[in-house]
């Protein structure tokens, strides 16, 4: 019945989740006249059948006016059937139209002779047409050709004409038809029996008239063919407006009802940045010089801004004024800032070897709330009797951009002679039963001439007290007069004009048994006499030949043997193991020992990224003199912390010095020597892989995801064949950088040991925790982490990568998931996993762990599938292991589910709860009814998301009965 150009009131509410819709209305709606006969004094001429029954008669009306009407008042004979046709009437776009009718009909009862069929009603026709071609005949007479109005009755009939022929009682009725779709049309009146007159007829038709609204304007539009239909009309923006739907072009309509008003707003436009509303929401203005608007929107223009001016009208920002700045990260609409003055009351104090610079802050700060100070010059390792001059530039984010040099303070420092530093290092030249020779590098900082070196040593397994002390002018002496095959503890340190300067860290050496060979370490590594200063490399490598030496004779069991056995594997000499930086007396002589310590000057911290165990991760530069400056990360360890917290911290650098491997997070260095102490690594711009999975949530190929995993599988090699167990070995500890190049990172030990309740992945009983999900089960159960326990949180990692950062099983509790394991259930592949990495994984969660592969034979099972991507295609939850797959997918348990929000948080894609409200789809029964392009339109955009909701809502129908079972 409804025309196509009208849309039901109903659907247009019904679509009202799709767009921003506003109701109102406009009451001032147009009537177009169609036909009037209001004002005919002359002949109308309409067409009467048969001749006797309607006639046109002049009568004055009761303002004495002569009027045309039409009578009937064959009252006295039944069966009358008389036919009265308008003239032929121009539709004129029209869908709808309305007859006004007024009349007066007599009453039966006052008529002294009537038949009994006598009447006081008629019937209103309509016969639409392309032409004028009605004739006598046609259209004929009945019922048929002529489509029924309405029987129109009187609501007031009269039984008295007063003297003058005048209407006592008059009736208006409207009715309307439609929707028209021909050129015109006819109206007839049938009388049936009736004493009437018909005084008057109006047609019209209603229209919408042109508007502007909501800063757009809408063209006149003609209501529809329906009573109820809304004709919809699409706007366009007021100049210097525009829409403010993200949807595009003509998303902005307004739609013309039955009755010519305006009703049911889509959308509508703003005033440009730059302009502002006035006229109610008629026009956008633009701003007045030196007012500026930044956004698009309602809002007014505003004033500009401290030291900023817009000259021109319609600015979206003002512009700064001479010597005033916005700095990148400033908004636009932030006020312009002055780069700071000079810092104030700059002062020195001497502490040690360095000077500690104080200032206060400068008395301008340019307006900005941010200041930063370089300075000028070393402000460590100062050598002694040295005049200084410290410059203290204060700056700010708008400095760079300023054409001015930054203002300053300057102090000159004159520092006092001080001692030598310590001696970093000794090392064995040779040995007999009874002496045992060294050497040693100068103190990094000598601050003088030296002058001797003065040797301490005792025999280890007595008294500190007793200790001999020995002088020598070189940086080498021979101890003799040592028991033979004991060990024995030594420490230096050298004497400049100023005094001693302090002992060196504490180095154990033994003397040969009775029976052995004295052995001079130059036989082996010639290396040694020629430097006393080589780097890291020459350390490690000699120690482990003089200490394979050493072991050679009767172990003991203390920290030091302990770790002397670390040196010597089955791999025997000149392979790298791993050494457990606690096993060292002094934790310093460890750091030193595999962690470079890099002046707190090169480096330049710019923005905290994370939060760490010991205080913040940031990120920053790091610059050597001569080099090319790069990115680096720096771990802080936050003040007041304690001296065990500074070992447990400055352990992870010790670990993460000794390894060197593309796919193990890389050591720059340690801060030490200064305030906060600082761990350096290089930068891995994507953070942690499980959040940036998560992030990344299906955007990956599964080539993409095994090659992050090949790379895992890398770092964890090496690291097993250096004899180190992770322990915690999860993809919150694998670090991506730009290129997705994973690495293993996280070697801190401590967070085994705090009791830390605030982190519920670490749970176990007093002195040792143990993230549950990841760890194998003799781990849990007896402690026994080894690498094939490493082997068993990988697969974990494996799982985690295909499932984009999944939490290992999904939200069970810790015991449940130790009873599903105990009990051989398995976590089941993620969706869309290739069966061959889900087997993979089982043979990673092996309950006897000496049938885990080898991260070795992971390595290789990985690059097959490089190599040959095809075994990667067959995806199915299938396999013939004993191990069952924990759960199917984990699918939602429909039942138990009352709504779409409680499905989408069933299904972790709570996320999406506004988009689903926004749509009006709550119920399941729409939400069954979804397709691919449905959840695409709601604004879901991840694949992996929309494959995720689409499998769901499969399950859904199954649910609902409306589908047979499918694989998900
Ligand atoms: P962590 O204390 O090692 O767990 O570090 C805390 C957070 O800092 C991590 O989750 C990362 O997001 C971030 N982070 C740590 N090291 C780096 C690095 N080398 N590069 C980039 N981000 C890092």
């Amino acid at each position: 019945m409804d025309s196509n150009a009208g849309i039901s009131a109903r659907r247009v509410a019904g679509m009202g989740w799709l767009w921003m819709v506003f109701f109102f209305h406009l009451v001032s709606s147009l009537e177009e006249i169609l036909l009037d006969t209001t004002q005919e004094t002359s002949e109308i001429g309409w067409t009467a059948h048969p001749s006797d029954g309607w006639d046109e008669v002049s009568v004055l009306d009761d303002k004495k006016r002569l009027i045309r009407t039409f009578q009937v008042c064959n009252v006295a004979e039944p069966g009358q059937n008389n036919w009265l046709r308008t003239h032929f009437i121009e539709r004129r776009g029209a869908h709808r139209v309305h007859v006004r009718l007024r009349f007066s009909v007599r009453d039966c009862a006052s008529m002294r002779t009537v038949a009994s069929s006598c009447k006081e009603t008629f019937t209103l026709y309509y016969h639409q047409s392309e032409a004028d071609i009605a004739s006598q005949d046609m259209p004929e007479w009945r019922e048929g050709p002529w489509t029924k109005v309405d029987t129109i009755a009187a609501d007031e009939s009269f039984s008295q004409v007063d003297s003058t022929g005048k209407v006592v009682k008059m009736n208006v009725k409207v009715r309307s038809f439609g929707p028209l779709t021909k050129h015109g049309f006819y109206l007839a009146f049938q009388d049936s029996g009736a004493c009437m007159s018909l005084v008057a007829v109006q047609v019209f038709f209603y229209k919408c008239p042109a508007v502007v609204k909501g800063f757009a304007s809408f063209p006149e539009t003609f209501a529809g063919g329906e009573r109820t239909s809304l004709v919809e009309s699409p706007g366009t923006c007021v100049p210097n407006a525009e829409e403010t739907s993200a949807t595009g072009s003509s998303s902005v309509r307004l739609h013309c009802n039955g009755e010519g008003e305006w009703m049911v707003a889509i959308g509508r436009c703003t005033c440009k940045a730059g302009y502002q509303p006035v006229d109610d929401e008629r026009a956008c203005q633009a701003c007045a010089p030196g007012f500026f608007k930044v956004s698009v929107g309602d809002d007014p223009c505003h004033l500009c801004p401290a030291h900023s001016h817009a000259p021109q009208p319609g600015s979206r920002e003002c512009e700064c004024q001479n010597r005033y700045y916005r700095s990148a990260s400033d908004n636009s609409d932030a006020p312009c800032t002055g780069i700071p003055s000079a810092p104030r009351d700059l002062s020195y104090e001497i502490v040690g070897s360095n000077v500690l610079l104080t200032w206060r802050l400068p008395k301008d700060l340019g307006g900005r709330k941010d200041v930063f100070f370089n300075v000028i010059c070393k402000v460590s390792n100062l050598l002694a009797r040295v005049h200084y001059t410290f410059e203290i530039q204060a700056v700010n984010l708008v400095t760079e951009l300023s054409s001015e040099a930054p203002h300053f303070a300057t102090i000159n420092v004159s520092t006092s002679q001080s001692v030598p530093s310590a001696v970093p290092m000794m090392h064995q030249v040779s040995r007999t039963t009874t002496s045992i020779t060294l050497s040693w590098p100068q103190p990094d900082q000598p601050n003088g001439l030296i002058l001797d070196y003065q040797l301490r040593y005792f025999d280890k397994a007595e008294d500190e007290d007793n200790s001999l002390t020995l002088t020598s002018e070189t940086n080498m002496a021979t101890i003799s007069s040592l028991s033979p095959g004991k060990i024995y503890a030594f420490q230096v340190r050298a004497r400049t004009a100023v005094g001693y300067g302090p002992y060196s860290g504490k180095m154990y050496f033994q003397t040969l048994t009775g029976g052995e060979r004295s052995e001079m370490v130059q036989d082996r590594l010639p290396l040694i006499v020629g430097s006393a200063l080589g780097g890291l490399a020459f350390l490690v490598i000699a120690a482990i030949a003089i200490l394979a030496i050493i072991f050679k004779s009767k172990r003991r069991e203390t920290p030091y043997t302990d770790r002397l056995q670390q040196y010597i594997g089955a791999r025997g000499l000149g392979v790298k193991y791993y050494i457990d930086p606690s096993t060292y007396e002094d934790p310093n002589e460890a750091i030193r020992e595999f962690a470079k310590e890099i002046d707190v000057s090169l480096i330049k911290i710019e923005e905290v990224i994370g939060s760490g165990e010991f205080g913040e991760v940031c990120f920053g530069r790091l610059k050597h003199p001569g080099k090319r400056e790069y990115m680096v990360a720096i771990k802080t360890l936050k003040s007041g912390y304690t001296e065990e917290q500074r070992r447990e911290f400055l352990s992870e650098a010790s670990i993460m010095g000794q390894f060197e491997h593309p796919n193990v997070i890389h050591l720059e260095g340690v801060v030490t020597k200064s305030r906060p102490v600082m761990i350096v690594t290089e930068f891995m711009e994507n953070g942690s892989l499980d959040s940036f999975l998560r992030q990344k949530e299906g955007q990956f190929s599964v080539l993409q995801l095994v090659g992050m995993l090949r790379g895992i599988a890398a770092g964890m090699r090496y690291l097993s064949d250096m004899n180190y167990v992770h322990r915690d070995l999860a993809a919150r500890n694998i670090l991506v950088n730009s290129n997705l190049v994973c690495k293993v990172s996280d070697f801190g030990l401590s967070r085994f040991l705090e009791d830390d309740a605030s982190n519920p992945t670490y749970t176990g009983g007093l002195g040792c925790k143990i993230p549950i999900r990841w760890t194998a089960p003799e781990a849990i159960q007896y402690r026994k982490f080894t690498s094939s326990s490493d082997v068993w949180s990988y697969g974990i990692v494996m799982w985690e990568v295909m499932s984009y950062g999944e939490r290992p099983y999904w939200d069970m509790s810790n015991q449940d998931v130790i009873n599903a394991i105990d009990q051989d259930y398995r976590l089941p592949p993620p969706p869309d996993c290739p069966t061959v990495l889900h087997l993979l994984m089982l043979d990673c969660w092996q309950k006897e762990r000496v049938q885990r592969p080898k991260f070795e034979q992971i390595v290789s099972a990985l690059d097959k599938m490089i190599r040959k991507p095809s075994a990667l295609k067959a995806i199915g939850t299938g396999t013939s292991r004993p191990s069952q797959p924990l759960l199917s997918n984990c699918p939602p348990d429909f039942p138990s589910l009352s709504n779409a929000h409680e499905w989408l948080d069933a299904i972790k894609m709570g996320r999406y709860k506004e988009n689903f409200d926004q749509a009006g789809l709550a119920t399941f029964d729409v939400i069954s009814r979804m397709t691919l392009e449905d959840i695409q339109r709601i604004g879901i955009t991840l694949v992996g998301h929309q494959k995720k909701i689409l499998n769901s809502i499969q399950l859904m129908r199954v649910h609902l009965n409306q589908l047979e079972p499918v694989e998900v």
